[in-house]
């Protein structure tokens, strides 16, 4: 699931009747990667209110580290992607605030937020590793994907 707008998202889903379809997918066993703001739709709670598919046991808080403007950059330790730092990019991105038993951590900032998880067969980042040539999300993703059937 992409970044972009996640109200807009969230929205064209219940539109289009998406929604309940995709919760059923992701319940059993499709693989989904949620980049920002489709993070935010993967999430159980939302700090404003709105609500996601609630397919991943966490809560997220949007445009947590402010506007458009304070968008960043940051050389991201992901242990499971080795030693090499991965460079991340956030634009108005979300930040995990609450994970339950089943969601794995997979990355924080040096200052302790968590901005990557993983449930199973569904990940989310927050930030967009499509903006760079760095393809070890990617290559993670599809790992992931192919490894034996795991509970979500
Ligand atoms: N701020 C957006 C939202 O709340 C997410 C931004 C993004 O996907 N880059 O949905």
């Amino acid at each position: 699931m992409p970044g972009g707008e996640s109200t807009t998202i969230l929205k064209l889903m219940q539109k289009f009747n998406l929604a309940i379809p995709l919760k059923e997918l992701a319940r059993s066993g499709l693989p989904i990667w949620g980049t920002c703001a489709g993070m935010i739709c993967l999430a159980k709670g939302v700090y404003n209110g709105m609500e996601g598919l609630a397919v991943m046991d966490m809560s997220v808080k949007r445009n947590a580290f402010g506007n458009q403007i304070n968008s960043f950059e940051s050389n991201l330790p992901i242990p499971p992607l080795g030693d090499e730092p991965f460079p991340a990019v956030f634009i108005r991105a979300p930040f995990i605030e609450r994970a339950g038993p089943r969601v794995e951590i997979l990355a924080r900032l040096p200052e302790g937020t968590a901005v990557a998880a993983r449930q199973g067969k569904l990940l989310a980042t927050a930030f967009h590793p499509e903006f760079t040539s760095d393809l070890r999300v990617h290559s993670y993703f599809l790992k992931m994907a192919t490894s034996p059937e795991r509970r979500q």
